[in-house]
């Protein structure tokens, strides 16, 4: 028998074992067999994780380096993931079944986040702010906060992860990574990656381990200056109200339920294959898979018609071939839970057209058929809850002010799509919708240049972009005089 490989943290720039001396176990949801083992951390690993991640944002190395040499490491890191694309890929595919063409797929843009950032890195600056007296000088600086927690989900952990640590490291902070017990190889090669690529030891730490654990001792740790989420809502809402009674701020980017819209003026087979790609990519484990899908009801048979056609024509299967078009739930009780929101649909009066069966995908893995729910409404726990799996619920509307009301009616606001060739119509809605992203006659389209923003429950602050710059930093406001003279009345304030 072979043996399965064993992962540590890395910490200070070292892999480390855990203070506990307990590993847990990842296992490839494709075929259910164990791939490796992760530290088990606890909040003995998380003491020592954030101690050296403030050890080296407060050491000579980091404080010496000018804003363009630390743009000239990001720049470097991005090439580092760009040489070991195919095995990060691999190894993510591996740990949450994702098709390995899709993060081929991942792998090429990923460099460009730290791209974005090497690019952002010598243009933090602050202004010089006007004052009424010549002689008085106001300006502003942008200071780093220190030591940032970023605990991510095991969807897309390198993409995900990416999101916090590129604009983090571009301002001058270190980080403290949790990633899921899910999926832990990817996000501590990516930091071994930055060690290589220049970063100091410290400047990129990472704990494994289970978010009771090792994630909560690190959200409640004094010494973070920022906690930057991105998981649930559940959890997130938990986070939340831990860290605002110590005025830690954090970014929360949480979960969705996202309204698909198809007007009777849209090009139904694009609008067909829209729908399919914002619930069956991924199996449908993206925030912002398209969950509810509104058709008017000119089109809705059609659309209907195609969906559950292409539905269940999907190739299910082996993560790793070339042709497979939909791997597996990421784990055992993330496929329960989905067919358990497809048997609360069944009871709440859902008719299941196409899937609704688990699988094993013939090679004993964790799989759910592309599923299309029909007679829905939005009323219903299965059409307002997140259920993270390829299940979409299909309902038909008649006017745009309905459809709008619809799909805004939701704790959600995520995202959501619109399918349209009128010109007026797609402004209009993009105008109506309360939704962080809106995309007409496309979906699932996202860059690092571009920010985007949870509505409502979806979170709190903005990733991308470089609006995250502030998210990452802190503004100081020096005032200086110049007038060496004697000051004209203490009494009355100058500005
Ligand atoms: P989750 O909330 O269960 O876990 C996310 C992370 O939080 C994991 O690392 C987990 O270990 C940790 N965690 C759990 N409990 C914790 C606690 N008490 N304190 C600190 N950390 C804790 O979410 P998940 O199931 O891993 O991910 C799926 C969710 O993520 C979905 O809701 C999805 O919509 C959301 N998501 C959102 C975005 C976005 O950008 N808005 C992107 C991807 C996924």
């Amino acid at each position: 028998m072979s043996e399965i490989r064993r992962l540590h943290h890395f910490i200070g720039g070292e892999p480390t074992p855990p203070h506990s001396g307990e590993y847990f176990t990842s296992t490839n949801p494709a075929t259910g067999e164990t791939v490796y083992e992760a530290a088990r951390g606890d909040a003995r690993d998380v003491e020592a994780a954030v101690r050296s991640a403030r050890a080296a944002f407060e050491g000579p190395r980091w404080q010496a380096l000018s804003q363009t040499r630390r743009g000239h490491l990001l720049r470097r890191l991005g090439d580092l993931i760009g040489e070991n694309a195919e095995e990060l890929a691999r190894s993510e595919s591996l740990d949450n079944g994702k098709l390995l063409r899709e993060m081929r797929g991942q792998l090429a843009t990923l460099p460009e986040y730290y791209y974005y950032y090497a690019g952002l890195a010598d243009k933090v600056q602050g202004d010089v702010i006007p004052t009424s007296d010549r002689r008085v000088i106001n300006y502003t600086m942008r200071e780093p906060l220190g030591v940032i927690g970023a605990i991510t989900p095991w969807n897309s952990p390198l993409t995900l992860t990416s999101s916090k640590l590129a604009p983090a490291l571009c301002v001058g902070n270190t980080a403290v990574i949790k990633p899921s017990e899910y999926t832990s190889a990817t996000v501590l090669r990516l930091a071994e990656l930055a060690l290589e690529a220049g970063f100091p030891p410290g400047a990129v730490n990472v704990v494994t381990g289970y978010g009771a654990e090792a994630g909560q001792p690190l959200v409640d740790h004094p010494g973070l200056a920022k906690i930057s989420f991105t998981g649930s809502t559940a959890t997130g809402s938990r986070i939340a109200a831990a860290t605002a009674g110590r005025f830690v701020g954090s970014t929360l980017e949480l979960g969705g339920k996202s309204p698909n819209i198809v007007f009777d003026d849209a090009n139904v087979a694009n609008a067909a294959t829209g729908v399919v790609a914002g619930i069956f990519a991924a199996a449908g484990q993206t925030c912002i898979a398209g969950s509810r899908v509104f058709a008017h009801r000119a089109v809705y048979d059609e659309l209907l018609e195609r969906v559950a056609e292409r539905a269940r024509s999907i190739r299910m299967g082996d993560p790793l071939a070339d042709d497979t078009e939909l791997g597996p739930l990421a784990f055992e009780d993330q496929r329960d839970k989905v067919a358990s929101y497809v048997e609360l649909g069944r009871s709440e009066g859902a008719r299941v057209l196409t899937g609704g069966q688990s699988s094993d995908g013939g090679m004993g893995g964790f799989f759910y058929e592309p599923t299309v729910l029909v007679d829905v409404d939005n009323g219903m726990r299965v059409v307002r809850e997140e259920i993270f799996g390829p299940v979409a619920a299909i309902m038909p509307f008649d006017t745009e002010d309905e459809v709008v009301a619809l799909a805004n009616d939701t704790d959600y606001g995520l995202a959501a799509g619109v399918w349209t060739t009128n010109l007026a119509r797609a402004h209009r809605m993009a105008d109506r919708l309360d939704a962080g992203t809106v995309w007409v006659n496309t979906y699932r389209a996202m860059s690092p240049m571009s920010p985007r923003q949870g509505f409502k429950s979806s979170g709190v602050g903005v990733e991308h972009g470089a609006e995250t710059i502030k998210e990452y930093t802190r503004l100081k406001s020096v005032w200086i005089n110049t007038d060496e003279g004697p000051v004209p009345d203490p009494f009355v304030m100058r500005s």
